[in-house]
């Protein structure tokens, strides 16, 4: 392992330059990231999200840092709230289904799982108390409404993430929506009194009847779980404001605390050059891809594989090509079970120590994914000459193998490649009939055993040794 725990930088928003990372406890490192609003299916956008942060998590695992995450569920906010209204059935009920999606559609892209995964109506103790804590340190008030909101003039730091004009607030300017644009910052809702419009939606606590805004619930469950101050918190560029700028403010009023050391945010997602929007028609949720045929771990590849901080452009050829970069690695993973040459004479070695030392540099480096990916791909077609002249030892294979399988501990791509020799025979047989009736033009036979080689998940290729068969992931 070339890569140490000390030479990882990241772009810390809070700075807006990049930073070594240093973490709270030497070798630990306690992350939080926002999780889904539970009141539809995630959208590709949110997947982008949770795809940066699932490999910031497993880059931090390989470098050695025992990592505690936590992502939390919104399972109570306007929107919730709104849809379960608009089904007709109880909150819990509607959001329990979409919390079951998320966890199918998270296992699907094969993202690691966080190991707590808070529900907010499961803490509104912690968010009372929380309030109460604010209340008290003259933070928060009771508005005429009955909602008790956050003072931004009382809190000096306000804004100093996003960035936004604490100047140009309204005096007594109040929002008691959950989002709102940058624009209108001003006072906002800590705990919202109950109306009619919540229906049977509500908690009665020492604050009144009512429930919590959206803000202190990401406020409670971080530093429950995680404590008062925390190495890295992760979410959308969209949430930065006013989301996180809440969270931060709130937190930090009631701690008396510096919150989070890093805040790392990643860009949006557009759809073939446009904001995804329903209107438009180009908004995809996972399952509206997976329903196309569309392979996920060729979309994890995909959403992945551009720097967090770059604006990304999914596109349809997009998603092709992901696809194909993904089996390229895996027929190359499954090449190397059959590479018997002679010694390459130490340029396998020399390969992967390149390989090594470029991949674990490009990730260090504000997880530069393009860059590490770029040189495994060096790395695969440089192997892949030494493969084709027979130069490949069983021996150096297997050193191959390790190092592929080191990087997909952090890619998440390649998985177990089957190589399926029990069924060997039977398909080499089928194959030299296909070319015997290619060689002799007799197409309709070669493209019938073609097809059968298909039903039995069998791939042909085109490679410099002739012909070569895979099995299809299933
Ligand atoms: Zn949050």
């Amino acid at each position: 392992m070339i890569s140490t725990q000390s030479s990882i930088c990241f772009f810390n928003t809070l700075t807006r330059r990049k930073e070594v990372f240093k973490p709270l406890e030497a070798g630990k490192v306690k992350i939080y990231t926002c999780g889904p609003t539970v009141y539809d299916f995630a959208h590709i956008g949110n997947f982008r999200a949770f795809l940066f942060e699932d490999l910031l998590k497993r880059w931090l695992i390989q470098c050695g840092f025992k990592v505690t995450h936590i992502m939390n569920l919104t399972d109570i906010d306007d929107k919730t709230i709104k849809g379960s209204q608009k089904q007709g059935v109880p909150l819990q009920q509607f959001t329990a289904f979409y919390v079951k999606a998320f966890f199918e559609d998270i296992k699907a892209l094969n993202i690691e799982p966080a190991d707590i995964y808070p529900k907010a109506t499961d803490h509104i103790p912690e968010m009372v108390t929380l309030i109460k804590t604010l209340i008290t340190k003259g933070y928060a008030y009771r508005g005429e409404d009955g909602s008790i909101y956050f003072s931004v003039c009382k809190f000096s730091n306000y804004g100093k993430m996003s960035k936004i004009k604490v100047s140009e607030l309204k005096v007594g300017a109040r929002v008691s929506q959950d989002e709102y644009a940058k624009e209108e910052a001003q006072d906002f809702a800590l705990w919202k009194a109950w109306t009619p419009e919540d229906g049977d939606v509500y908690w009665e606590t020492e604050l009144g009847k009512g429930r919590p805004g959206w803000h202190i619930e990401c406020s409670a469950m971080s530093m429950k779980y995680l404590g008062e101050t925390f190495d890295i918190h992760c979410g959308g560029v969209d949430n930065m404001f006013p989301h996180h700028e809440n969270e931060t403010a709130q937190s930090e009023a009631a701690t008396g605390k510096k919150f989070v050391n890093y805040w790392m945010h990643n860009e949006h997602l557009q759809v073939e050059g446009k904001k995804m929007s329903k209107r438009l028609g180009n908004y995809y949720t996972l399952r509206d891809l997976l329903a196309k045929g569309y392979d996920p771990i060729a979309i994890r590849y995909l959403l992945m594989s551009t720097h967090y901080r770059q604006q990304f452009n999914f596109t349809f050829e997009g998603l092709e090509a992901a696809k194909g970069a993904v089996d390229r690695l895996k027929n190359f993973v499954r090449r190397l079970h059959d590479a018997a040459g002679k010694e390459s004479g130490g340029k396998v070695a020399t390969f992967i120590g390149k390989a090594e030392v470029c991949f674990e540099g490009s990730m260090d480096d504000d997880l530069d994914i393009g860059t590490a990916l770029a040189s495994l791909f060096d790395f695969v077609r440089e192997i892949n000459n030494l493969l084709d002249a027979n130069t490949v030892s069983k021996a150096e294979a297997a050193d191959i193998g390790g190092l592929m399988m080191k990087f997909d501990a952090v890619l998440g791509v390649i998985g177990k490649v089957e190589v399926e020799e029990d069924l060997a025979p039977d398909i080499d047989v089928l194959v030299q009939k296909r070319e015997a009736a290619r060689k002799a033009k007799n197409w309709k036979e070669a493209d019938a055993i073609r097809a059968q080689l298909k039903t039995m998940g069998i791939v042909l290729e085109d490679t410099a040794q002739g012909i070569r068969w895979h099995k299809e992931k299933a």
